[in-house]
């Protein structure tokens, strides 16, 4: 039942999208909080829209830096509630300073990421975009589709939580050989389904597809870059599904230019924010390195849509109004983002 606090809460909502709409109002049923939703982003040059909300929701592209976070204060705000996992948009110290607290969706459905992951692996591994496209306009030829088994070739899963590790036993049901690089390793866990940790070099020698689901920090930044993709096999393929800047893109076009890898699957690009979630379809993509990594065969791109399932969209809207409802009630916060 809505309390008193509840009802006195209004909450503004960034760069919302028609399936946030719904799946937040459909949730706020049984919290009956003021929620208005924005369809721009959280950046410096909007954040005075928040005045008059306490609670700011925002996603993976809003701009959350210092500057925001100071207007945001002025505005009245006290709490960012993030309707993500990711929190590296945050500049957390800045949020300290200001007392404004943080809180996040740790986990929502480790599967709806996996197994997007998987669907990006099997397109670039049996080309079925081009196959899609084929048959759509009557061309039912196979030449130049020839794919390639997934059974008895290595993955490599780069960062072992609650994404990667489901990952890692998806892949093992394909018959992969699962080795592991995580430097907080989950021995037990590996132990019991019989995958390897090996050292960050060995991992990138020897994978034959490499997925990453590690977070973005200070020191994951470009860690597929020049040098981790030299010591990659030729016909390697990269999945990420983590946050974009886990790689180097300028390296990467290279690495595919000069045939040095295999492939990239990506639902993630390091300048993702200006073009993701947007209809660029009659626009001129400014980007040079998006555009040339859409026009590989070997690649394929999705806008940031592993998470996109209808029951990570509940779960996503059930733990941030439930996160909004802990604060005002002086619950633990037990989904708490800390400096
Ligand atoms: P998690 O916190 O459960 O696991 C992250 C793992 O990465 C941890 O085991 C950690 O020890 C490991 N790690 C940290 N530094 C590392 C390093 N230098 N090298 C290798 N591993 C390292 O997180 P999760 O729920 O599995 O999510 C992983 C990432 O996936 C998130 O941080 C987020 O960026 C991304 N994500 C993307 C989407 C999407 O829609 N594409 C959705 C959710 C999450």
């Amino acid at each position: 039942m809505q309390t008193k606090t509840e009802a006195a809460i209004n909450i503004a909502f960034y760069d919302a999208k028609s399936y946030d709409r719904d799946s937040f109002t459909e949730t706020n049923r049984s919290f009956l909080y003021n929620i208005d939703f924005f369809d721009f982003h959280l950046n410096p040059k909007t954040a005075f829209s928040a005045k008059g909300y306490k609670v700011v929701c925002a996603f993976v592209n809003d701009v959350i830096n210092e500057t925001v976070i100071k207007i945001l204060k002025e505005c009245g705000v006290e709490l960012i509630a993030m309707r993500c996992a990711g929190y590296n948009n945050v500049d957390l110290k800045a949020a300290k300073e200001a007392g404004i607290r943080i809180v996040r969706v740790p986990a929502y459905s480790p599967h709806s990421v996996a197994e997007h992951a998987v669907g990006l692996l099997l397109a670039v591994t049996r080309r079925l975009p081009q196959a899609y496209l084929r048959t759509k306009t009557g061309n039912f030829t196979l030449d130049g589709l020839t794919g390639r088994d997934l059974f008895g070739l290595t993955a490599g899963i780069l960062g072992t939580g609650k994404i990667g590790r489901t990952m890692a036993e998806l892949l093992a049901g394909f018959g992969m050989n699962i080795v592991l690089y995580d430097p907080l390793p989950n021995k037990e866990w590996a132990e019991s389904k019989n995958f390897k940790y090996v050292p960050l070099e060995d991992f990138f020698r020897n994978c034959d597809v490499i997925s990453l689901h590690c977070p973005l920090t200070e020191e994951t930044k470009h860690i597929v870059n020049k040098q981790s993709l030299a010591l990659m096999k030729k016909d390697a393929i990269i999945i990420n599904t983590g946050r974009g800047a886990l790689i180097d893109a300028h390296a990467l076009v290279q690495a595919l230019k000069k045939q040095e890898i295999g492939g990239a699957a990506l639902d993630v690009y390091e300048e993702e924010s200006r073009y993701f979630f947007t209809d660029w379809s009659a626009n001129v993509i400014r980007d040079d390195v998006l555009a040339r990594l859409l026009t590989f065969p070997n690649v394929f791109v999705t806008s940031h849509q592993a998470f996109l399932t209808t029951n990570a969209l509940s779960n996503i809207a059930e733990v941030t109004l439930g996160n909004i409802r802990d604060f005002y009630n002086g619950g633990k916060l037990e989904n708490e983002v800390k400096a």
